[in-house]
């Protein structure tokens, strides 16, 4: 498993700083060589980071919903969105 910093985008390799669950995830506390740090969530069904990677940010601010880049408005609750990019 290879992980990526989602500011730089540089792989992170060797052990994490800290390690802790969150509800069903296992949480792995990163620093990349750049010095951005992150948290790498490991679920059953999916994985993610927090920060999200910057290139795809499309969050919902309403519902947290993940939205296409491109959308404009929430595919889950209709709120107009703040697209970043
Ligand atoms: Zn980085
Ligand atoms: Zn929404």
């Amino acid at each position: 498993m290879s992980i990526s910093c989602p500011k730089c985008g540089v792989e992170v390799s060797g052990p994490p700083e800290r390690e802790w669950r969150f509800q069903q995830y296992q949480v792995s506390r990163f620093r990349c060589e750049r010095g951005d740090k992150f948290n790498f969530y490991a679920g059953a069904n999916r994985t993610f980071t927090i920060p999200r990677p910057i290139d795809n940010r499309n969050i919902c601010i309403s519902c947290n919903t993940d939205n296409p880049a491109e959308a404009v408005y929430c595919k889950n609750c209709g709120t107009k969105l703040h697209n970043t990019s």
